[in-house]
């Protein structure tokens, strides 16, 4: 076997024998008497929590079927956390030690000003880092203010360059919008900039080596990503093209590979660069080597409920904490019991796994 591929192997997987009973029950919502105001956010498996992704809306331009249904009942505006609100709460969690956010949806690019968004979360003591997902048709027109707003790391979804998968895969038109955007984003300044791709089996195979291709020409880090089940699709293990497969293509197809020098085992993107000097290549393999053991990551949805897990199927409602003018130390608590109650991991490859009842517009890729 190619020495490559032996980065491949699972992280610690899920003890089977360590818990029973359902994904969702926590197992204890009692705070450690060790928990200090200002201790960092550490849940029972010692994972340190420094990373917040925030959902501004649930809206979306696209509709790809492996996220979210075709006819949706979007959130009223008034039930979306303002700016204020968002600041205020990752204000809060920086105080806890949570130091990167990433701005996400929906589409992002729709929820309006975001830019203001980016400089008032940009300004919070303790935010070292700031990233935005989008699917960048709308990234031409807003690339530069958000650069000059603060922003500097830009991940860019982009699952085809052929125009008809791009359409059966997104339900609408636009992959020339958004070759645009990622153009006009490198332009701006970002760097790098990512594009994310999902690869679903006997879908996507024929866009990898395209895609892989088109990232090499222009500098850009290709991301795969395994197709989870948090879409309104129906999701089977077999249809994940899985990371090895999508590797072995891209040695075959495109160029050899090995794993980046700073190859960081515990980092959710596995990285490789190309030999002859082509750039990286990374791969986020969900399903086929979880991640769980070293998430460190927190969500909170477009109308302010927070979730420890992509997966979770318990929220907190912190909008209502928010409006109801709750101190400072009341929201800490809340996000610190969240992540103190956060499971093992999603349990996808077992039989306990229970799918979220929201899709993934609606928490927040
Ligand atoms: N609209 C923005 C975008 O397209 O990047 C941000 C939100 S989107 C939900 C964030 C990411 O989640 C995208 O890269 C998308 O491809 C990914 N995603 C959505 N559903 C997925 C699934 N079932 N499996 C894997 N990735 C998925």
């Amino acid at each position: 076997m190619p020495e490559r591929i032996e980065y491949l192997n699972p992280l610690p997987m899920l003890d089977e024998s360590s818990h029973s009973g359902p994904r969702h029950s926590s197992p204890t919502t009692h705070h450690s008497p060790l928990t200090t105001h200002h201790s960092p956010l550490i849940d029972t498996f010692g994972r340190v929590h420094n990373n917040l992704r925030i959902s501004v809306t649930d809206r979306c331009n696209l509709r790809c079927t492996y996220c979210m249904p075709e006819e949706v009942q979007f959130l009223d505006k008034a039930e979306l956390l303002t700016f204020e609100e968002i600041t205020r709460f990752v204000s809060i969690a920086a105080g806890l030690g949570v130091d990167k956010i990433r701005l996400t949806g929906g589409e992002p690019l729709l929820r309006r000003d975001l830019a203001s968004l980016v400089r008032m979360v940009v300004a919070v003591p303790g935010i070292r880092d700031v990233g935005l997902t989008t699917n960048g048709i709308l990234l031409t027109d807003h690339a530069q203010r958000l650069y000059d707003a603060g922003l500097r790391r830009i991940n860019v979804s982009l699952d085809a360059l052929d125009p008809d998968r791009f359409r059966q895969m997104t339900r609408r038109d636009g992959v020339d919008r958004v070759i645009a955007g990622i153009l006009a984003a490198k332009k701006a300044g970002f760097e790098p900039v990512k594009i994310n791709a999902v690869s679903i089996r006997g879908v996507t195979e024929a866009e990898v080596a395209p895609l892989a291709r088109f990232a090499r020409e222009h500098g850009l880090e290709m991301r795969f990503i395994e197709y989870m089940p948090i879409g309104a699709d129906q999701w089977e293990r077999g249809k994940v093209y899985f990371a090895h497969e999508i590797l072995e293509q891209l040695e075959r197809e495109v160029a050899p590979l090995v794993p980046v020098e700073d190859y960081d085992p515990r980092a959710p993107a596995m990285e490789f660069r190309y030999t002859d000097d082509g750039g990286r290549v990374g791969i986020i393999a969900s399903i086929s080597r979880p991640f769980c053991m070293s998430c460190n990551r927190i969500r909170l949805t477009a109308e302010g409920k927070l979730r420890n897990c992509l997966f979770a199927l318990d929220e907190i409602d912190v909008k209502t904490l928010l409006r109801g003018n709750a101190s400072a130390e009341t929201i800490a608590q809340a996000i610190r019991g969240n992540v103190h109650d956060k499971w093992e991991g999603h349990e996808i490859n077992t039989a306990r796994f229970v799918k979220p009842p929201r899709t993934m517009h609606a928490i927040g890729g």
